[in-house]
């Protein structure tokens, strides 16, 4: 670290560590006090060691639910249990062999994940492209494992997946979708983390604070693709008018809780610096707001980082937290969006950033 300051010394640290080491090193966040350090367990919410979480952790890391059903689902293909038209043909099941989409062909995997007009389309507009040779799905699958990047193999794993659904949707629910809105719907479990942890309680519309308070929204936004995440809040007075914001982009990879909280006592330090007296903090995460407001302990990495809240907003006038709907939160969330694409922190007082205009 650089003495004396709340940062890591970048140039010792690249000098010193590996790649690997260096990128896992900058996503501690550090502490605005002095602690001294304590063994934590990262699986565990309280951080102790039990051989539950390490065998839950164990067992489900890089495995989100729908990771978990697109293995299920490859699995069933590779061994040939799909309940595709050719197969229950086979099974002496009565229904017509051809392709519910296109009519053309008989249904069997090959023809409905690769070959079918519509399954097509969805490859040529994915990185993946359509391979010529081939004998058989399984064939198929081993090319693409032998030769594209360990992204594309997943990326090809989920396409798969996504014309199965397509193709379910079809036959059981009647529905049509274009390959355009089939190419936005396929990045959805991608995306699904950025957004998980949203509650919807609280306000359900913004509401001005009283004469003579502040209100500072706060939110967080997770790019976990560039291992980053940034935080955004705004601050309008009892009249509703803007009067600041501010938003910055960090390194690093942790849960939207945690994040959250960091986004806080980032806003909570600012606003001592601005020595802004009579501020309502305002924030849609709701396990974080149940942490700030009760008695809330951990010597987690969480706990830490809503000690170093309580004891900033402690050390300020008055702070009050607030909770509101996710949707009264949008000026928050749309301004730490847009630090994700800023080279460093943005501020701006008076008059607001144009990415703010539409919400408030
Ligand atoms: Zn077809």
């Amino acid at each position: 670290m650089v003495p004396n300051q709340r940062s890591w010394d970048l140039d010792l640290i690249v000098d010193i560590f590996n790649s690997r080491d260096k990128e896992l090193i900058l996503q501690i966040p550090l502490s605005y006090r002095r602690e001294s350090d304590v063994w934590y367990w990262l699986h565990d919410p309280c951080g102790v060691y039990s051989v539950r979480s390490c065998y839950k952790y164990l067992t489900h890391r890089d495995t989100n639910s729908s990771t978990r059903k697109v293995r299920n689902f490859l699995w069933r293909v590779a061994t040939n249990v799909l309940p595709i038209a050719d197969n229950l043909v086979r099974r002496r099941v009565d229904i017509m062999p051809t392709c519910s989409l296109c009519n053309a062909c008989n249904e069997t995997v090959t023809h409905a994940l690769l070959e079918c007009g519509f399954a097509k389309s969805c490859w040529i507009s994915s990185a993946v492209g359509v391979l010529g040779h081939y004998s058989s799905f399984l064939d198929w699958l081993e090319l693409i494992f032998s030769t594209y990047s360990w992204e594309n193999c997943q990326l090809a794993a989920m396409v798969c997946w996504r014309i199965w659904i397509h193709r379910n949707d079809r036959l059981w629910n009647q529905r049509n979708i274009s390959a355009l809105q089939w190419q936005n719907a396929r990045k959805q479990p991608f995306l699904a983390d950025v957004d998980a942890v949203k509650g919807n309680h609280g306000a359900v519309c913004w509401e001005k604070p009283c004469f003579g308070w502040l209100k500072c929204n706060i939110d967080a936004a997770i790019f976990k693709a560039q291992g980053k995440f940034s935080n955004g809040c705004v601050i309008r007075n009892s009249g509703g008018d803007f009067v600041t914001a501010r938003c910055e982009c960090f390194p690093g990879i942790f849960g939207s809780r945690e994040v959250e909280a960091l986004g806080i006592r980032e806003a909570l330090s600012w606003i001592k610096r601005l020595q802004l007296p009579s501020v309502i903090i305002e924030m849609d995460n709701l396990q974080v707001f149940h942490a700030l407001t009760e008695n809330f302990s951990n010597p987690n990495g969480f706990g830490l980082i809503i000690e170093e809240c309580r004891s900033l907003a402690m050390s300020l006038g008055e702070v009050q937290f607030s909770f509101v709907r996710r949707s009264v939160n949008s000026a928050a969330h749309s301004i730490a969006r847009a630090g994700g694409s800023m080279s460093g922190p943005g501020e701006w007082s008076h008059v607001p950033p144009p990415c703010l205009l539409n919400y408030l």
